[in-house]
C-alpha cells in the first residue's frame, strides 16, 4: 500500500490527549514532537569524522506529559499500546519492555546533568515508521527530552539535548550510532536540509528548492548482517587511516584525506581497503559539491552526485542489496527526478529520492512497479517535505 498521510498535527494531538486521559485519569500539561529523518548523501561518513546532509521529515512522534511528584515515571507507548513504569531512583534498563529504554535512559542522564526531574505520566504517539530507517529512535528521545525538559522548567540547547540522546543510545540502549539522527530532529527547519559536519558539530541550513519533494521508498530488508558488516567496514576504514599516516601523518580520519591525496598513494592499501576508503573520500566531496550545487540552483549536478553515491555505496562499500539497485533505476527512469540513492547503512532500508513535485505520483507508480515485477511484493513508499525540528506543540 502506498503510504498513508499522516493526519494534522492539531487532530494527532488531539487524539493522544484522549488516550493521556484514559491512561491517567488527568490532562497534560504539555505535548512535545520531534521528527524523523532521512539523509540526502553522505554515507557511511558520520563515523569517519565527515560530513552528513539530513532532512527533518513530516512524520513525527508526539510525547504528552505531565509532572507527578512522587518520583516515579510511567510511560505509555499507544503505538505499540505497551505501558512501562520506574522510579527516578532506581533507573535500569528494562527487558521486558525494551522500548522504554530509550525514555528510561533519558530520565537518568537528565538527573545527571542535574535536570531535577519530579516524576512524569508520559504518553507516546507516532506517524514514524518504527525501524524502516527514518529513525524513530532519535524521534521519540528528542520528543520525550523536550517534554521532560519542560516539566522540570530547564532550557537545553537543541544540540546539547542532541548530543544527551545519542549517549542515552549508545550507553544505555546500547546501539552504537552517531549523531545525525538527534542532530536533525532537534535542529531541522522546515524546507531546508542541514549539512552538519559531524568532527565539528557546525551546521549550516540550505534551503531545498520550491516545489520539490522528497520520496522515500522502504525495500522491507532487514538483513542479519548489518552489525557485523557495519563493524567491518569501520576497522576497514580505520586500517585506511593507519596505512595513510605513513606518508599523510597529519590526517586523523578519512575525512582529513582528500581525493587527490588517495589517488596518489591508493596503492599503499590492501585493495579492499582502497575501494572502502574511495567511498568514504568521495563521499565527503559530494556532499560538499552537492552543497555547492544546490546554492547554485545546479539541481542536474545534485542529482548526478545522488547517483554517484549509490554506485560508490554499491561497488566501492558494498552495502547496497538488489532492492535498494531496482528501486534507485526505476526512480532514474522517471521526468522529474533530480536523483535517487539508498539511504541509511545498507544491506536494506531505504532509498531517497528528490524529485518534482509533480513527479511525486509517477515515482511512486514507477518503483512500485519495477518492484514487484523483480520481487513479488511493493515496496513501503511516501512522499515528505523537510520538515521542522523538536518543539514544544503546547505548554
Ligand atoms: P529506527 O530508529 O530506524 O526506526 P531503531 O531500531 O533504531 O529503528 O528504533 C526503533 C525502536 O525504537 C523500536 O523498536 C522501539 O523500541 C523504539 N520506538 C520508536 N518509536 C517508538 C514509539 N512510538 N513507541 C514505542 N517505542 C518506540
Ligand atoms: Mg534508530
Amino acid at each position: 500500500m502506498a503510504g498513508v498521510t499522516p493526519q494534522p498535527l492539531v487532530a494527532r494531538v488531539a487524539a493522544l490527549r484522549d488516550v493521556f486521559g484514559r491512561q491517567f485519569g488527568a490532562a497534560p500539561t504539555v505535548v512535545a514532537r520531534a521528527p524523523g529523518r532521512v539523509n540526502l548523501i553522505g554515507e557511511h561518513t558520520d563515523y569517519n569524522d565527515g560530513f552528513v546532509f539530513p532532512i527533518a521529515i513530516d512524520r513525527d512522534t508526539l510525547v504528552a506529559a505531565r509532572p507527578r511528584t512522587d518520583r516515579q515515571v510511567r510511560l505509555y507507548s499507544d503505538t505499540l499500546r505497551r505501558a512501562s513504569q520506574w522510579s527516578l531512583d532506581a533507573i535500569e534498563p528494562s527487558r521486558d519492555q525494551p522500548w522504554s529504554n530509550y525514555v528510561r535512559g533519558l530520565t537518568r542522564f537528565l538527573e545527571e546533568e542535574e535536570v531535577a526531574l519530579p516524576g512524569a505520566d508520559l504518553a507516546i504517539a507516532s506517524s514514524v515508521p518504527l525501524g524502516a530507517g527514518v529513525s524513530s529512535s532519535a524521534a521519540l528521545e528528542m520528543a520525550a527530552g523536550t517534554a521532560l525538559l519542560a516539566l522540570a522548567g530547564v532550557e537545553m540547547e537543541p544540540s546539547t539535548l542532541a548530543m544527551l540522546c545519542q549517549r542515552v543510545e549508545n550507553q544505555f540502549v546500547g546501539v552504537n550510532s552517531g549523531i545525525m539522527d538527534q542532530f536533525i530532529s532537534g535542529l531541522a527547519l522546515a524546507d531546508h536540509a542541514l549539512l552538519l559536519d559531524c568532527r565539528s558539530l557546525r551546521y549550516e541550513h540550505v534551503a531545498l528548492p520550491a516545489d520539490h519533494v522528497i520520496g522515500v521508498a522502504d525495500t522491507g530488508v532487514k538483513h542479519g548482517l548489518v552489525a557485523s558488516e557495519y563493524n567491518a567496514r569501520r576497522v576497514e576504514c580505520d586500517e585506511g587511516v593507519r596505512r595513510l599516516q605513513e606518508v599523510l601523518p597529519d590526517i586523523r580520519a578519512l575525512r582529513d584525506v582528500s581525493p587527490e591525496h588517495l589517488a596518489t598513494h591508493a596503492t599503499l592499501l590492501p585493495e579492499r581497503v582502497a575501494r572502502r576508503s574511495r567511498h568514504v573520500v568521495g563521499e565527503n566531496a559530494r556532499v560538499l559539491a552537492a552543497v555547492d550545487a544546490l546554492r547554485n540552483g545546479n539541481l542536474a549536478a545534485v542529482g548526478e552526485l545522488m547517483y554517484t553515491s549509490h554506485a560508490s555505496l554499491r561497488d566501492d562499500y558494498e552495502v547496497t542489496v538488489p532492492e535498494l539497485d531496482v528501486l534507485v533505476d526505476a526512480a532514474r527512469g522517471v521526468r522529474g527526478v533530480v536523483g535517487s540513492r539508498m539511504t541509511g547503512g545498507g544491506f536494506g532500508g531505504s532509498t531517497v529520492t528528490l524529485m518534482e513535485r509533480r513527479a511525486a505520483s509517477q515515482w511512486e507508480r514507477s518503483v512500485r512497479r519495477a518492484f514487484r515485477e523483480r520481487f513479488g511484493r511493493p515496496p513501503a513508499t511516501f512522499i515528505t517535505a523537510a520538515a521542522s525540528g523538536a518543539g514544544l506543540v503546547l505548554s
